[in-house]
């Protein structure tokens, strides 16, 4: 049996179970937190609380986890052993950048072409993450993420797309592309991705289902890629209901072999700063446990099947993780 890499180490696919393939541990500023977190961040109680938040989650059937906090959200994966070790739940964790515009000067000057003229230090560095380890970790990333914000990139964001597309060629390993609904940023992923040779088979795209513009949605989905339906809880973006009913209406065309399911939710998240818990407040659904306590029986009323559900929860993750024949990851 094919395995993907954890926190924890290599998991067989075949243990993953539900599969929320889109939340959050932390996202964190480590800038923000180290100068302005004193108020807000204690991190003891933090991840005592992560530990609690994920154990709560398990006992509701989640077994796994992916988690697409890179370089750009706080990424720290000595801090998510810590959480690892003290509960079941498997959490995947992931390789690149998220920024919506500004490439990061440390990627600016070094690379073809550039000043420092030399192979891509993006694709260098994603790769070491997956087929070495994240710093000194000995924890391997599994998945690439990178952002499509907007329709038309910068140069710095399309740099680093690219980047992401080489390293999958070279690894094997799949990617997630934060979009825009509004913008409609899948399309622009597709088209790069599709230009660079990645196998969309191993695309999500991020935050699809914040869109419920079926024509849209299932241009996409006949590209091959993954729809991220991943904002539950997220109303802002688009309403619950909403996305129950796109969601169905894809799944009545058959389309739930290109959806999977998450909220973007985390355990903590510094944007909001001492503010925090009015955020909470804010948006009440927006946890782990939305999912399996609200929107899997709305979406069985709504008319999708057990058995979609179980495609949706548990099979697309599972074939999005296996490595194509040949692959290093
Ligand atoms: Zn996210």
């Amino acid at each position: 049996m094919a395995v993907v890499e954890s926190v924890r180490g290599p998991v067989d696919l075949g243990r993953l179970g539900q599969t929320l393939m889109h939340e959050h541990v932390f996202v964190l500023s480590t800038e923000h937190m180290q100068n302005y977190g004193s108020t807000w961040w204690d991190e003891e109680a933090r991840v005592a609380d992560a530990i609690a938040k994920l154990n709560a989650l398990y006992a509701k059937g989640i077994h796994t986890i992916v988690d697409p906090t890179v370089w750009g959200l706080g990424r720290y994966i000595p801090r998510i052993q810590r959480i690892a070790a003290a509960t079941p739940v498997n959490i995947i964790v992931a390789t690149g950048l998220y920024v919506y515009e500004e490439l990061p000067q440390q990627y600016a000057y070094r690379g073809p072409g550039l000043l420092i003229d030399m192979p891509d230090p993006m694709v260098t560095d994603f790769s070491g993450d997956i087929t070495d380890g994240i710093a000194d970790t000995g924890v391997k990333a599994a998945f690439l993420k990178c952002c499509m914000e907007t329709a038309e990139p910068t140069p710095g964001v399309e740099r680093i797309a690219r980047a992401i597309a080489r390293t999958h060629l070279q690894t094997g390993a799949p990617i997630t592309v934060h979009t825009s609904g509004p913008h409609q940023g899948g399309r622009t992923a597709v088209r790069i991705f599709t230009e660079e040779g990645v196998d969309l088979s191993k695309v999500v795209i991020g935050h699809a289902g914040d869109s419920n513009d079926l024509d849209y949605l299932t241009e996409l989905a006949d590209s091959g890629v993954l729809l991220g339906m991943d904002r539950f809880g997220l109303d802002l973006f688009n309403p619950g209901a909403e996305r129950i009913k796109t969601i169905a209406a894809l799944a009545s065309r058959g389309y739930a072999p290109s959806m999977v399911l998450a909220h973007d939710a985390n355990c903590f998240i510094d944007y909001f700063g001492a503010a925090h818990d009015m955020a909470r407040a804010a948006a009440p659904n927006w946890h782990y446990e939305h999912i399996s306590d609200d929107v899997l029986p709305a979406l069985l009323a709504a008319g999708v099947t057990q058995a979609q559900l179980d495609t949706m929860m548990i099979e697309n993750p599972v074939r999005y993780f296996t490595p194509a024949s040949g692959g290093a990851a």
